[in-house]
Formats: structure tokens, C-alpha cells, sequence
């Protein structure tokens, strides 16, 4: 499942080949993913110029020189393709550039969205006006304050879109294990020196893996032409039973639905 740095990377991806660009042509293979995709998606699209790219939470934006934002969201199995050498029944819109490039958003399992908002309302779009601040930008003062009074477990705090936007479950079990905090504590009960260690911990896997994700764009030109996806190591996601670094052994739990992986000695 995309999490926040293969959206990163996605988006810079796609930069290279999109950005100062003008959009020639316009292919809806389908007329939804998740829920519809906008009815004027390709009157609004095509001759338009591609002014910038950025990313939001784990939202891609697609800025257009007539006002637009073209916002993709990766679902379950979403990735983009450019260039492929052929397109196969998953490639659900195709945006073609003035200079050839040919750019397929695939998503087998269509959980995925397309949606166009105008540039200046953005901040007031449903799915993004409750969003908390983005974990990269975010200090130890303001995320205790988010936390002041919460008694929940601060694993679930941290997935809370509100608290903070963007972080997903992997990111979350990393970042705790990094930091040294229990992922069922309370999180109004952790101390502003453990949330300063936590912000950073945040910090560096999600930059870690950015920089995994960049050099995977170095040789992009794989046959598939496939965004986003790289290869990573975790330190206790995924690692149920295997041994910590400390000579301990990784744990799962299941908090609210999902699977936690932790260090009982490391985490308290
Ligand atoms: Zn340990």
C-alpha cells in the first residue's frame, strides 16, 4: 500500500516529465475508480499547462496554469506508469505531453480517486480541511499540544489524519520503535523531551525513505516504467518474532484493527 514517501516520490517522478508542460491529450479509460472521476475532467485537462507538482498527506497535486488542481490519491495499488511500452486493462487515465510522454495511472484494485479542484479552494476541500499538519513540518511544541488531554494509545493518535497528516502504520511502528516510546501509551502522558526524540524519529525514516524512493527515480526507465515503489528495510514493522537489536524479540499487537510491531525492552 503507498504511504507518504512513494506519493513523494511518485510526485517527483511525475515532475520531471510533467511540470512547465502542456497536457495534449486526455484519457478517462473508465468512468471511476473509488467514486466517479469529474465529467469535465478532460475539457478542463487538455491544453492546459502544468505549473506545478506537490503532495499533500499521501494526495498527489497536479496545479494547472487555468486554476486547477488535478488530485490523485494512490488507494491500495495505485501507481503511475510513464512511458509504458503498452497499456494492459489496469491503466484506468492516460495523460499524454506536448513533448510524447505518455503517463498511465494503473490501479488493479481501484481504490484509488481522481478529483479536480480549483487550486484556490483547495484548503477548504472536504478531504483536505480537517487534515492535521504534515509530519515532515511538524515541531515537538505543536504535536504536544495535539496530544494535551488524549488519553488513546499514541500509535492511534499518530494514525489520526486530524493529529497528523499522512503518517500510515509502517511510518508509525518505525518511528516509536526509533524513539523509544511504547505504542499503547497514553499520548497526553508523554513528555516533551520523549515527543522532541518522537518528531525526529518521524522525521528521519520518512526522509530515509524519500532518499531510498529518489534514487530508485535515477533508473526509472525500467521496462514498466513503473513510479514510486523501492525496496525497504524496517527495524520491527513486519518483523514479528524476529529478534531486536537489543536481544530481544519483536512483538505484534492489534490496535484498532491493525497490527502494531514493537520492542517490549526498547519501547516503554
Ligand atoms: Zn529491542
Amino acid at each position: 500500500m503507498p504511504e507518504l514517501p512513494e506519493v513523494e516520490t511518485t510526485v517527483r517522478g511525475l515532475s520531471r516529465v510533467l511540470k512547465n508542460r502542456r497536457i495534449e491529450r486526455v484519457e478517462a479509460r473508465r468512468p471511476d475508480l473509488r467514486r466517479a472521476l469529474p465529467h469535465d475532467l478532460g475539457q478542463r485537462l487538455t491544453g492546459a499547462n502544468v505549473t506545478e507538482l506537490r503532495r499533500r498527506a499521501k494526495y498527489g497535486l497536479i496545479n494547472t496554469d487555468r486554476g486547477d488542481t488535478l488530485v490523485f490519491h494512490l488507494g491500495m495499488s495505485g501507481h503511475w506508469r510513464i512511458d509504458p511500452s503498452e497499456l494492459g486493462k489496469h491503466d484506468h487515465f492516460i495523460l499524454t505531453t506536448d513533448e510524447g510522454h505518455r503517463l498511465a495511472l494503473n490501479d488493479a484494485r481501484r481504490f484509488g480517486s481522481l478529483d479536480l479542484v480549483r487550486t484556490d479552494e483547495l484548503g477548504e476541500w472536504a478531504p483536505f480541511k480537517a487534515l492535521g499538519p504534515e509530519p515532515l513540518g511538524l515541531g515537538a511544541d505543536e504535536l504536544k499540544r495535539r496530544l494535551a488531554g488524549r488519553t488513546a494509545a499514541i500509535k492511534l493518535l499518530l494514525l489520526d489524519q486530524r493529529i497528523v497528516a499522512g503518517l500510515g502504520n509502517i511510518y508509525v511502528c518505525e518511528a516509536l520503535y526509533r524513539a523509544g516510546i511504547h505504542p499503547g501509551r497514553a499520548g497526553g502522558s508523554i513528555s516533551l523531551e520523549r515527543l522532541k526524540r518522537l518528531v525526529r524519529a518521524i522525521h528521519d525514516v520518512l526522509g530515509e525513505a524519500i532518499a531510498a524512493g529518489g534514487s530508485t527515480l535515477r533508473n526509472f526507465a525500467s521496462p514498466d516504467g513503473e513510479l514510486g515503489y523501492f525496496p525497504k528495510s524496517f527495524a520491527v514493522y513486519d518483523r514479528e518474532g524476529q529478534p531486536c537489536q537489543c536481544g530481544g524479540t519483536v512483538r505484534r499487537i492489534v490496535q484498532g484493527g491493525r497490527s502494531t510491531f514493537y520492542c517490549p525492552s526498547c519501547q516503554r
